[in-house]
């Protein structure tokens, strides 16, 4: 691999002490898109221009290829040495040849289907990493692989919930990295009722490295880790008594993690409190670190270095797992190096990323559970009620955020970060009596069905952009307004791009200095991954994974109910001539909802569906890449519907029993409210 001989060559120019020290050259190859965000910066910045405004128009399909699940996909793929290797839903690992398509291997971890149980948003995987001839991949039942990247067979893999409690309901959905000579992961769960932890292996053996705990040991104890000394000293005062000693308080790392070799850290992002409530996680006390924050470490022992917590107090699900960004900017006349994060909370934050100095933080978005920063103590200023202690409390950015896991990405030449922003809100409100639940969420707040006589206002008032954000002077230089609020990454090139797919099935390419749209082409299928770019024998191609499913789809009735269809890599380039794939999608027909009945009471039903399906099956029960519920032929049957939900018998395609947590009138109330969610669709379509 030519970057790793450029490394080398430095590495022994460096050793003889030829180097002078000064800004570090690029060693990621053009050509080439070898780490998750391209390169460590996680700029996602191609520096090539043959696809550019003027030729642009000329982009046409280069080739497709079907992956097998028509689940989320999330994925960014690497390119290296002519090869695309992508993971997909459950944890797959693909291998392409990147010019012609050609398969070379598939690698199938076999996830356990009823992994999905403990997973929040889809059986989603964001990418894999390389490093020394090997692909790594974490699977959504928790497990860390490395594959040989020539054969696509298994070289080691080891179990990264080791020494976590196995009544934890964990789930790996983020991308591995590859940092020197270790491989790292973090995990997902908060929503569960996890502890959030990221773990390094030596990449070669497998063996573990280091782990960095995020919370406190619930028991006050030492756990043997590296987070040992800073948990101990500094986070374990910033907790009151509360939840958080059963739910072990969240802050789970399931995104960002970006290594910076200039200054040896390793960023982590980490995530919201669980229980979300704040007076029910900590009895109202404390900043409750490390949630929300950014963490660095020393990535050889994983050692605390700094932290800025981004969202103290948290109890609205603002994460700070999102993209973590290193650049250099010129900032009142003096360069500086930073890190660039735009997280759920909706402020555009810029650090000293060697100090964790917050430099500046503005808002992109609308926001109303603070009123702006304190530069002086770095803290947000909270609004009134904002913990819904005295009632329901409506807030901007809702738990989807502002901005999620979709990538944005930078553009040196035009100074401006590219960030899909998402419009929404959400109401918080507290649950009368929380108990922790072996099975399903333990968010801890009130969740409701949309009113039907409001939906039309709530998707009005849902909707997404394309916004390019000036870092510098902290302002929006030009946006694009996007139907819907969840959409795809995006992809900053040198030929002045900005590529960006969106829930319509669009891929389009607007001009990076002023947002208009210079080409788009109708794929047929939603795209909520960002795009890569790389380059052939001389020729540029822009790929990107295209299948719907994730969080944003599970919201139901704002986002669009879509027919299961098999993900897909599509893969242009300049004069390409292939066909897009027609989509051969099957959506069962309504079943006969006129005469079933139930016994059941369909409110009680709903508020018991939000908590437990609503995280597979869709909020309003409408979601149709999971089993639409509405369709189900067990909907007319309460004991074929029991036997699902009680008794489990569809526990291998990962429906798993709930008896832990349902009674049977439980389930009968739940198929009362979904008979009923049936009728109302069937009118719909009727009309
Ligand atoms: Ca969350």
């Amino acid at each position: 691999m030519k970057r790793i001989l450029i490394g080398l060559a430095a590495a022994a120019l460096a050793s003889a002490g030829l180097l002078v020290p000064g800004p570090a050259k690029p060693t990621v190859s053009a050509d080439e898109w070898p780490f998750y965000g391209r390169d460590e910066k996680e700029q996602r910045f191609s520096p090539l221009d043959q696809i550019n405004r003027t030729t642009v128009g000329k982009l046409g399909l280069a080739w497709s290829a079907e992956v097998d699940s028509d689940r989320g996909q999330e994925a960014t793929p690497i390119m290296v040495d002519g090869v695309i290797y992508v993971s997909t839903a459950w944890s797959l690992v693909y291998a392409f040849d990147a010019a012609t398509g050609k398969q070379l291997w598939v690698y199938d971890p076999q996830t356990p289907k009823d992994s999905i149980a403990s997973a929040c948003c889809d059986a989603v995987n964001r990418g894999v990493a390389m490093h020394d001839g090997k692909v790594f991949v974490g699977t959504l039942d928790g497990r860390l692989v490395a594959i040989d990247a020539k054969t696509g067979k298994r070289a080691w893999q080891v179990d990264t919930l080791a020494g976590a409690p196995k009544t934890m309901r964990y789930t790996i959905t983020g991308a591995v990295r590859a940092v020197k000579d270790k491989v790292v992961i973090g995990n997902s769960g908060a929503e569960f009722g996890v502890r959030g932890f990221v773990t390094a292996y030596d990449s070669a053996t497998g063996k573990l490295a280091w782990r960095f705990y995020l919370t406190p040991n619930p028991q006050g104890k030492a756990d043997g880790a590296a987070s040992d000394d800073v948990l101990l000293a500094k986070a374990q005062h910033t907790w009151g008594e509360g939840e958080w000693r059963n739910s072990g308080g969240g802050g789970t790392a399931w995104d960002a993690l970006t290594f910076d070799p200039e200054a040896n850290l390793l960023y982590i992002g980490s995530g919201n409190g669980g229980p979300f409530d704040y007076q029910v996680r900590s009895g109202g006390k404390g900043d409750n670190l490390f949630l929300s924050s950014i963490v660095a470490v020393d990535p050889d022992t994983g050692k605390y270095r700094w932290h800025y917590q981004v969202t103290p107090e948290d109890s609205w699900d603002y994460t700070a797992t999102q993209q973590i960004m290193s650049a250099r900017l010129t900032i009142a006349g003096k360069q500086r190096d930073v890190i660039m994060q735009a997280p759920k909370n909706g402020y555009f934050y810029v650090l000293d990323r060697k100090t964790g100095q917050l430099l500046s933080a503005k808002p992109f978005a609308p926001v109303t559970w603070s009123a702006g920063i304190d530069m002086k103590t770095g803290r947000p200023i909270l609004t009134k009620n904002v913990h819904y202690q005295d009632g329901p409390s409506l807030q901007q950015p809702g738990p989807f955020g502002a901005h999620s896991w979709h990538a944005m990405s930078y553009s040196p030449r035009t100074g401006l970060v590219y960030i899909p922003v998402q419009l929404t809100g959400g109401e918080y409100e507290k649950l009368p009596a929380f108990k922790h639940r072996p099975i399903g969420q333990n968010a801890g707040i009130a969740m409701k069905e949309f009113p039907e006589d409001q939906l039309d206002a709530i998707r009005k008032a849902s909707t997404g952009q394309l916004l390019a954000w000036d870092p510098v002077a902290q302002k929006a230089r030009w946006s694009v307004p996007k139907r819907y609020f969840v959409n795809g990454g995006t992809l900053a090139t040198a030929g002045d791009l900005v590529f960006q797919g969106d829930l319509e099935g669009m891929l389009a390419a607007y001009d990076a200095a002023k947002g208009t749209k210079l080409w788009s082409i109708d794929t047929g299928i939603p795209i909520i991954a960002p795009p890569i770019s790389y380059r052939i024998k001389g020729e540029q191609y822009v790929a990107v994974m295209a299948g719907y499913g994730g969080a944003g789809a599970l919201i139901g009735r704002i986002v669009p109910d879509r027919p299961r269809e098999n993900g897909r890599l599509l893969v242009f380039k300049l004069g390409g001539t292939a066909k897009l794939p027609t989509t051969s999608s099957y959506t069962p027909p309504p079943i006969d909802v006129a005469n079933a009945t139930s016994s059941g009471d369909a409110d009680a039903g709903s508020i018991e569906y939000a908590r437990t399906c609503s995280v597979c099956h869709g909020g309003n029960a409408s979601v149709a890449y999971t089993a639409d519920l509405r369709r189900s032929s067990a909907l007319g049957d309460a004991e074929l519907w029991k036997s699902i939900v009680i008794d489990g018998v569809l526990k291998d395609a990962g429906m798993v029993s709930f008896a832990e947590i349902l009674t049977q009138q439980d389930a009968e109330n739940i198929r009362a409210y979904v008979l009923r969610q049936a009728r109302k669709a069937e009118a719909k379509e009727t009309n």
